[in-house]
């Protein structure tokens, strides 16, 4: 017999009633310092100063000479070179009237110069002289004391995700230690007497456990390492036991079960164990078993057990939950605008996730083809897309040719050819 669940418990949410029901229920973890190679993907968890200003002085940003722009109005002009300064080295000599530098990229103008004359742009004469015969304007090729920051200036703020650009600003400003807003812990669970684990004896009658391990490789790109707490079977007293388990996680994601089978006892159990269920069923396809629970900070969700609907699930709400527990601001995949290859069938009252594959057509414009099976149970169709087009709910079918948003997928950020003109 099921337990019955309280009967707060929504049903038959949209999906962004869904998310929003999830986000609002979460606040990002606690910070924690970590070291800067242990930054990627992190959100900052404090505000970031530069510690001097870059560059700390003038300097040339080409390889060539220094020069006082008023000595080569009149051209050609031939200059003394009094001095070569490299990147590092301290100019020894103020240029006069007549006289020019050999500099090179990164290194301190000497006083009196106020321009660089490329290297390209002159003629080496003997005798340390130089000959300029190309017209050129103060302050061309310079790069001033404190352009690209000021001692003191904010370059990063609290919540910035930290990408290889930031960790370029972090160690430009010296943090090598640096406070970060700590990982969740993830546990995986899966479910179903049917099912055979990757180190099971093969038996051709099982079916084989996909969802945890492609749940896990999901986490995965976020950067979190998750638990893995192998297959309950479809008893309720063996379920409980993994699920009190996995409860002691920041996140537990069960997969199967959540349906409306006599065998489906994931709901109840997790009631049993004093988990807050808010919702149950979303109206989308695929995925709609989809439900979510609390317990004090734990966040339970309950996917479904076909192999694309649990990924499906994954990407609307758990990645968005995951990010915001991490403190990321940005919580959603990027839509783009696709036009549809090929028509789109949708449910009415269901918004409709089709797997797509990209490609731009002659205007630079992205098309999306449907991939060729759509079923629930083909988890093929999930390792070829490039993104889920979202058919919305009310829209009925999506003849070919319709705009559609899609959401971009992990491997959508890699492309064949690199679009760029000889
Ligand atoms: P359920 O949600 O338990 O009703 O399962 C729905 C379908 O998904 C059934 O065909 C299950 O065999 C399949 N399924 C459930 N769990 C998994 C899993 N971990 N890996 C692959 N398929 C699964
Ligand atoms: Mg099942």
């Amino acid at each position: 017999m099921k337990t019955s669940i309280a009967s707060s418990e929504a049903t038959d949410l949209s999906v962004p009633e869904a998310q929003a029901c999830i986000l609002d229920r979460i606040t990002p973890l606690d910070a924690e310092e970590v070291g800067l190679a242990q930054a990627l993907g992190r959100a900052l968890a404090e505000e970031i100063r530069a510690n001097r200003d870059l560059p700390p002085y003038d300097v040339s940003a080409m390889d060539g000479y220094a020069v006082r722009a008023a000595d080569i109005t009149e051209l050609p002009r031939t200059l003394q070179i009094i001095e070569d300064i490299k990147a590092g080295d301290t100019p020894r000599l103020p240029l006069q009237s007549g006289q020019c530098a050999r500099i090179m990229t990164g290194a301190q103008l000497p006083s009196g110069a106020d321009t660089i004359v490329r290297v390209e742009d002159t003629r080496p004469l003997e005798n340390d002289k130089v000959e300029f015969s190309v017209p050129v304007k103060p302050a061309t090729d310079i790069r001033l004391c404190g352009e690209n920051m000021r001692r003191g200036d904010v370059v990063l703020q609290p919540g910035e995700e930290i990408t290889p650009g930031t960790v370029g600003v972090l160690a430009t400003v010296k943090r090598a230690m640096v406070k970060v807003v700590r990982k969740p812990r993830v546990a995986i669970l899966s479910n179903g007497d049917e099912l055979e684990a990757l180190d099971d004896p093969f038996d051709p009658r099982k079916i084989p456990d996909s969802n945890s391990h492609a749940l896990m490789a999901q986490v995965q790109t976020l950067g979190i390492e998750p638990v893995h707490l192998g297959i309950a079977r479809d008893k309720p007293d063996e379920l409980a036991d993994f699920l009190k388990r996995g409860l002691g996680y920041d996140v537990l994601l069960i997969s199967g079960g959540t349906s409306v089978g006599d065998h489906d006892h994931v709901r109840p159990t997790l009631a049993t164990l004093g988990v807050a269920m808010h919702f149950w069923r979303v109206k989308m396809r695929p995925g709609h078993p989809v439900a979510f629970g609390t317990l004090n900070r734990t966040l339970v969700f309950c996917l479904p057990g076909n192999p694309v609907s649990s990924m499906v699930c994954f990407e609307q709400f758990v990645l968005p939950a995951l990010r915001r527990l991490m403190g990321h601001r940005r919580l959603f995949r990027r839509t783009i605008s696709v036009q549809l290859a090929q028509a789109v069938k949708s449910r009415q009252g269901r918004v409709e996730f089709v797997r797509a594959t990209l490609s731009r057509d002659a205007s630079g414009a992205y098309v999306a083809t449907p991939t060729a099976s759509q079923s629930s149970g083909d988890i093929r169709s999930m390792a070829c897309a490039d993104a889920l087009v979202v058919a919305p709910h009310d829209g009925g079918n999506l003849p070919a040719n319709a705009i559609a948003h899609a959401q971009l997928l992990e491997t959508a950020a890699f492309q064949d050819a690199p679009d760029i003109q000889d």
